[in-house]
């Protein structure tokens, strides 16, 4: 029996995505054999490679010119590639409003000026900060957030105004998640094991002037964005199986009314469950409520004792992976694209019985 899984990432997949992968498994359209058995230079492959590039395009409505890459290496390598391939004039502007983000600042301190623009820091990053644009350095390489915070539970509801100074998302945790305005950003990176796919494969969509031409530098290979753009991200073996796998996802996407929808489906979702952590006794969302992600879900009993009772007591009923991050505890919920609303429904039902249960 499926439960339903609340994991932060890897994460949940759609049933009919991972049913449509079984039984394509041993057979992949009339190749005769699996896509993870295929030679990465086969036409079978380059047509499951492409497709997945032009339904993200398609889905995001991502301009002409931006170019779609698959890179390995997960989010944690681009805290790494857009610094080196970015900073040009050596330094950027940055957002700490978590985890994830403070890494990135941190790598980008390796190569030149990472400013730190604003933290959130004080608050144990339950909040996202009021960013006054005068601060900004309009003579910055470019901008980091992270726009969707995983662990915390925060998002940045609208985006800020770097002017000319290109503006670099982690939406990692957020992407397909509601319609973006592509234009708006430099570059965009996600690694596919939140909402998008498996692991192994990690998106990025850059605008075409952003990428460098390095060939004649020590510059690392592999960290080049213009490598993987002149090969068509086939420069090296890709993480096949993965890009099939997010092809599959975003064909789903696509059939159920692609991000408008999926956006409407992710806002009732999260309305079922913080309103039932607003009108309860003993759970309580730390995060500052115009902030609150829309994906990932945070809430505490207030004691740590209740918190692990409440995790294994959801887990026996079949609510799996409710537990925070390792480095703050309490629960989290991530309901991302693929978590049904009965999941939600469910997890609500159970945290009701709980609460009775234990006052
Ligand atoms: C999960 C996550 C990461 C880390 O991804 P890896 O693929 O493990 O490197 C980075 N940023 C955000 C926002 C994430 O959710």
């Amino acid at each position: 029996m499926r439960v339903y899984n609340f994991s932060a990432g890897p994460a949940v997949l759609p049933e009919e995505v991972l049913k449509k992968a079984a039984s394509e498994m041993t057979e992949y359209g009339g190749s005769g054999q699996s896509v993870m058995e295929m030679s990465h230079r086969s036409k079978e492959y380059e047509a499951v490679h492409d497709n997945c590039a032009a339904l993200l395009r398609e889905v995001m409505g991502i301009p002409d010119n931006y170019k779609v890459l698959f890179i390995q290496g997960g989010a944690h390598m681009q805290f790494e590639m857009v610094p080196l391939n970015l900073m040009v004039k050596g330094k950027a502007d940055f957002v700490v409003t978590g985890q994830w983000a403070g890494k990135a600042h941190s790598e980008a301190k390796k190569y030149g000026t990472a400013n730190l623009i604003a933290s959130s820091k004080d608050k144990t990053f339950s909040y996202i900060p009021e960013l006054d644009s005068a601060s900004f350095d309009k003579d910055a390489d470019f901008f980091h957030i992270c726009e969707n915070n995983t662990i915390f539970g925060t998002k940045f509801k609208s985006l800020p105004e770097t002017g000319n100074v290109p503006l670099v998302s982690d939406m990692s945790s957020c992407i397909l998640s509601e319609p973006v305005d592509v234009s708006k950003y430099g570059l965009i990176y996600a690694c596919a094991q939140k909402n998008m796919g498996p692991s192994g494969v990690t998106i990025v969509i850059i605008r075409e002037d952003l990428i460098r031409d390095l060939s004649d530098t020590k510059f690392p290979t592999m960290l080049q964005y213009k490598v993987y753009d002149d090969n068509n991200s086939l420069y090296n073996t890709p993480p096949t199986y993965s890009i099939y796998m997010c092809g599959l996802v975003l064909e789903w996407v696509k059939n159920n009314g692609g991000l408008a929808a999926m956006k409407v489906k992710n806002e009732k979702k999260a309305a079922i469950l913080y309103d039932a952590i607003d009108n309860s006794k003993m759970f309580s969302n730390p995060v500052n409520k115009p902030d609150r992600s829309l994906m990932n879900v945070t809430f505490v009993t207030g004691n740590e004792d209740l918190d692990k009772k409440f995790i294994a007591g959801a887990k026996a009923a079949g609510l799996v992976n409710l537990g925070g991050h390792r480095s703050v505890g309490g629960m989290r919920a991530s309901i991302y694209n693929a978590m049904p609303v009965e999941g939600v429904q469910a997890l609500v039902d159970f945290m009701k019985k709980f609460e009775e249960e234990n006052a």
